[in-house]
């Protein structure tokens, strides 16, 4: 058995949590547990987001005996990846031809950073070490185009809001550079608020350390890896390391085979990885994550990565989020 974080869903466990740990623990190098989840329910009992009331019991029972364990405890939390909130229109991440997004948050809303925060202080309150926050940034560079981002945008490169267009902004290399500033700074800003929800939090439980957020970063070859992605999803991890000191690469998400040792890709992916040499000496926490870790060998696979990138530390899931197959849509498709 590799050692890894396997980030679960209670039904993943067709036993008790009691079990279950009893006969795993010693193999995980952390067990971690789905708090909110892309469709936007929480399996805890939560006050903020609407619960899957048949699961909050487990979530408590993992959480209780992780911790009588000694085991690292993390809980997931889809951030912008929200299917309930997006249900609200309002709050929908739209394309610059005005498609809208059924299961994605437009990054630029105060109110959602708010709503995120709360969950963030209720997922706080458990015995838990560290949130694995999903979903942190845009969809891609096209996005986003709903009424606000068009009116707060528009005026930055003196145009009509209604006339803004993606094509018109990539057409003219400064407003380019001014649009990825200015989503980085929404995203970063959403970050802020998540991290001071988390130090506050800890004020009024007892928790040997802080409360940890690891922030997903996408690792795509189609969105060139880890420069690439400072524009794509206006995440920096320079940014990150001065808000939450804590990254969760995930790794060739919308694609089921990683580059082996030999090919240049592994190489180009191993070199993109350099950045978080850095990260770990400022202090920083650095870990390598995967969906869909379904066989031994594809747990080798990360390992090796992290090996030759000088990275330790692992997570994964078994299977891929309910809402995979839109969210991998929307990232590669066309719009
Ligand atoms: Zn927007």
């Amino acid at each position: 058995m590799e050692k890894l974080l396997v980030l679960m869903r209670p039904e993943d466990i067709d036993m008790s949590a009691r079990e279950f740990l009893s006969m795993y623990a010693s193999y995980m190098d952390g067990a971690g547990i789905v708090g909110k989840d892309p469709s936007g329910h929480a399996l805890f009992e939560s006050k903020t987001a609407p619960v899957e009331e048949a699961h909050t019991k487990f979530f408590v029972e993992w959480v209780d005996l992780t911790q009588a364990l000694g085991i690292h405890t993390a809980a997931s939390m889809d951030f912008y990846t929200d299917v309930w909130f997006a249900k609200d229109p309002k709050y929908q991440t739209v394309t610059s031809e005005g498609q809208t997004m059924h299961h994605q948050i437009c990054p630029n809303r105060e109110e959602f950073w708010q709503y995120g925060a709360e969950v963030v202080k209720e997922l706080g309150t458990y015995p838990i070490h560290e949130i694995l926050l999903f979903g942190t940034g845009f969809i891609r560079d096209k996005f986003c185009f709903c009424e606000r981002c068009r009116s707060e945008f528009a005026p930055i490169i003196d145009q009509e809001p209604s006339r803004l267009s993606y094509d018109y902004i990539v057409e003219n290399q400064d407003h380019h550079a001014k649009w990825h500033e200015w989503r980085s700074q929404k995203v970063h800003d959403g970050l802020r608020v998540l991290q001071d929800a988390a130090t506050e939090v800890d004020e009024t439980v007892d928790r040997e350390r802080p409360l940890s957020i690891a922030v997903e970063m996408l690792m795509d070859p189609e969105t060139g890896l880890s420069e690439g992605a400072k524009n794509e999803y206006g995440y920096d991890y320079a940014k990150i390391l001065e808000i939450t000191k804590n990254v969760m690469i995930n790794l060739y998400p919308w694609s089921p085979i990683l580059p082996v040792p030999g090919q240049a890709e592994y190489d180009a992916l191993v070199e993109a990885l350099y950045f978080t040499t850095e990260f770990k000496r400022r202090g920083g926490t650095v870990s390598l994550f995967r969906w869909g870790l379904s066989t031994i060998d594809s747990v080798r696979e990360m390992k090796q990565i992290g090996k030759d990138a000088g990275i330790d530390r692992f997570m994964g899931t078994f299977g891929y989020p309910n809402d995979y197959s839109v969210r991998r849509e929307s990232a590669v498709g066309n719009y």
